[in-house]
């Protein structure tokens, strides 16, 4: 049996388990996953350990996504871009790093029929998940990406790191947000602002009055399942998503990439979130 986990710290909000095992059940495959503690500091450590012991692979999330990069033997171009792997397979005693965040969130993207194609498009927040988005954004051919963060340096940073032309970074400011808003077909948001378990929320959402009325809305964020954001978006009749279907996506294309074969994605995304009821 392949032994399969996510690595975190903190893990155990992680709902990978859940959605993984619900997976490997459903699509019969020999595989046990789990979820296992690993601080900060302990990245390289868990490698070698994993290694050793046989592991076939795991899925990271903070914070070791950054450190994985340097430590995995082989990196996937996706990963390479993004700077972040969040899965990696074990064969043969070498470690491949991979990241299915950006595809993830394109598959739901366009399951929410939000094509970005030509789209220019507003990102909010410019920290690990936005870099993932920009890059999807920008490979799958959207115009233009501008990246409105409250430390507008780190969003010129992920712009620059991307090293694909089309992103452009701005601050957060009222004006900036109406600015571009006006101009784009797409908004989505990568900021934690809104997401259970923290307190802080956007102070003004007027900004979404600005999007023209065919635009639509994406929230990262699945817990709660509809942000104050989306409550308005919706008021406002633009088509919006949550971010439960990304979550579910790059749980399906992390699975394909332990069993390295195609499995029935559609299928198995169903199970995920037949799993997940109840649970956000
Ligand atoms: P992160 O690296 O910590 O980045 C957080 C971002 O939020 C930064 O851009 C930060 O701006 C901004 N921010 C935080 N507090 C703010 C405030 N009070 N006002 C304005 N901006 C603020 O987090 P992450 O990993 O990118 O995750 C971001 C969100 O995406 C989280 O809610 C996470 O749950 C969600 N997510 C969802 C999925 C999914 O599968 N659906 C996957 C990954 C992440 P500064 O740069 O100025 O600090």
């Amino acid at each position: 049996m392949k032994r399969l986990c996510v690595i975190g710290d903190p893990v155990e909000h992680s709902k990978s388990p859940v959605i993984q095992t619900a997976m490997i059940r459903a699509a019969g495959l020999d595989m046990s996953y789990d979820a296992q503690w690993v601080t900060a500091g302990y990245t390289k450590a868990w490698l070698e350990y994993a290694k050793r012991e046989g592991w076939a692979g795991f899925n990271a999330t903070m914070p070791h996504k950054q450190a994985l990069v340097k430590l995995v033997d082989e990196l996937s171009d996706d990963a390479s871009r993004i700077g972040a792997v969040n899965t990696v397979c074990i064969r043969d005693g070498k470690a491949y790093g991979h990241n299915t965040d950006g595809a993830g969130f394109l598959r739901a993207l366009r399951l929410a029929g939000m094509d970005p194609q030509d789209r220019c498009v507003l990102v909010l927040g410019a920290g690990g998940a936005a870099k993932a988005v920009v890059y999807a954004l920008l490979r799958s051919g959207a115009r233009k990406v501008v990246v409105a963060n409250r430390t507008v340096k780190h969003a010129g940073a992920l712009c620059s790191q991307l090293g694909i032309p089309g992103a452009m970074a701005c601050g957060f400011s009222r004006e900036t947000l109406y600015r571009w808003a006006a101009q784009s077909q797409l908004l989505v948001n990568c900021t934690s602002l809104g997401m259970t378990g923290t307190d802080s929320q956007f102070e003004d959402l007027s900004f979404l009055d600005r999007l023209p009325r065919e635009a639509g809305v994406f929230d990262l964020i699945y817990s709660p399942a509809r942000t104050a954001l989306l409550e308005r978006a919706e008021q406002l009749g633009l088509n919006t998503a949550n971010g439960l279907d990304m979550l579910i996506w790059q749980g399906v294309y992390a699975l394909e990439l332990f069993a390295d074969k195609r499995l029935d994605e559609t299928a198995l995304a169903a199970e995920a979130c037949k799993a997940l009821e109840g649970m956000l």
